[in-house]
């Protein structure tokens, strides 16, 4: 079994994304930052040599302001590499959504009998003895010491489950999630969760949260959330000064990035864009679509580049990878540690449209919003193979869209397959409607 296979998949495969982003006429030079944490690891926060412990954490509930005040590195890790189990000799059934199955190479896994199908497509990977190596599984996801998952959806409350029997490393710890979002029982519960993995984070960093730590780290995400939004807004123009591609590099660069590296690197691409002639643009698209759903992971952009192909644009999303992530400032009403915590934990809490919860207006209001914000034509509905949460909501959602006059294009991926045959005719047809 070979690390070098498995570092070779998945770094043919960002290599190949990357080319074929940096292809698409109209970049801005200053995009090369971000091209090169994809390629060589520049900015990235789990640097080696770094002596904090890392939390890696899957989606985004786990407030990375209170990660970075208790001395520790944050990731996030939901990805879209190529390394899921395919088989259930590995204990996961193969009709598993997509998320769930690639999250689960973050754990080394156990020894499998010879044929035992493994890593797809990967010559020298397709059959085993000796099963995956955690430096094999780190192959393309960093190391963490701990992990926290939450209970989004059965998928992922069992994963926890079913990593914490592979072995112990890294520790494995789920995040209980209310039904609800509101409510002084949610309220409640919610910061018990809090307490739960700030102990776990100073235990392992050694360090107790400070109260100047923590207000240093809420402003750098408040910085974080100024310059998302700055960006967001350059693409609200009739001509955006860049493709919605690019815009999902540079949100999913923070998922690794050094906070502050990435701050400065989008003030400075903001500046850029800012002052570009329309000649050096990418091609005015024919249709501007907000793209609503599952997340985008890196390194699958197949969805994000055929509606390249087809001739319009993402200028805006709804997506937890995506503007979800950093839009949402952290709001604090008291400066002291007690209400800097409070105020942490509620900016991943309430403005959080996953359809894990309940009740979800909110996600149909966002939706409303930006659609008229970014004056787009239509919505782009993405989900993942076999999510029931998503599929549900976007009923509600779709009779909100065709309401509101604006055109709504569903579509089921999984990645790195072949799932989006066909999808360049879809999207060409759909945006013939709209455009
Ligand atoms: S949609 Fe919800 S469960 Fe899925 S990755 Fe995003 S936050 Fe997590
Ligand atoms: S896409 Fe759906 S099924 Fe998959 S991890 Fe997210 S919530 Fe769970």
């Amino acid at each position: 079994m070979n690390i070098k296979a498995a570092q070779q998949a998945c770094s043919r495969l960002e290599l190949a994304q990357l080319d074929a982003l940096a292809a698409i006429p109209g970049r801005a030079p200053a995009m090369q930052p971000f091209d090169a944490l994809f390629r060589k690891g520049a900015g990235r926060v789990d640097k080696d040599g770094d002596p904090r412990p890392r939390v890696g954490q899957l989606c985004n509930f786990l407030p990375e302001e209170l990660i970075l005040a208790a001395g520790c590195v944050p990731l996030r890790l939901d990805n879209a590499y190529p390394l899921a189990p395919e088989s259930e000799a590995d204990g996961l059934p193969v009709d598993l959504c997509c998320a769930v199955k690639t999250a689960a190479a973050l754990i080394p896994q156990p020894p499998r009998p010879p044929g035992v199908p493994g890593l797809p497509g990967v010559s020298g990977m397709q059959e085993g003895t000796t099963g995956r190596s955690a430096t094999e599984a780190n192959a393309c996801l960093p190391e963490v010491d701990l992990l926290v998952i939450p209970n989004a959806c059965d998928g992922k409350r069992k994963l926890v489950n079913w990593m914490q029997r592979r072995g112990d490393k890294p520790r494995v710890l789920s995040l209980e999630l209310p039904p609800r979002k509101r409510g002084d029982d949610v309220s409640r519960w919610w910061r018990e969760q809090m307490e739960r993995l700030i102990q776990e984070m100073e235990r392992l960093s050694g360090k107790r949260i400070k109260r100047t730590a923590l207000a240093d780290s809420v402003a750098l995400l408040q910085r974080r959330t100024r310059a998302l939004r700055a960006l967001n807004e350059l693409r609200t123009r009739a001509h955006p000064p860049l493709h919605g591609a690019d815009a999902f590099l540079v949100m999913l660069a923070s998922f690794r990035a050094d906070p502050l590296w990435w701050c400065e690197q989008v003030e400075a691409l903001v500046r850029e864009l800012a002052n570009r002639n329309d000649a050096d643009l990418p091609v005015k698209p024919r249709a501007r679509l907000l793209l609503t759903g599952a997340p985008i992971l890196w390194p699958d952009f197949s969805l994000l580049t055929a509606v390249l192909d087809a001739g319009a644009d993402v200028v805006a999303d709804e997506t937890c990878s995506g503007t979800n992530r950093l839009h949402h400032p952290v709001v604090v009403d008291e400066q002291t540690k007690n209400g800097l915590i409070r105020a942490s934990a509620e900016r991943t809490l309430l403005p959080c449209t996953c359809p894990c919860f309940a009740e979800n207006e909110d996600r149909l209001e966002r939706i409303a919003l930006l659609s008229r914000q970014y004056e787009v034509q239509g919505v782009l509905h993405h989900n993942l193979r076999l999510c029931a949460g998503f599929d549900i909501d976007s009923l509600a959602i779709a009779a909100q869209v065709k309401k509101q006059g604006l055109g709504w294009l569903a579509l089921h991926t999984e990645f790195q397959n072949s799932s989006l045959e066909g999808l360049g005719n879809r999207l060409q047809a759909f945006i013939e409607t709209i455009e």
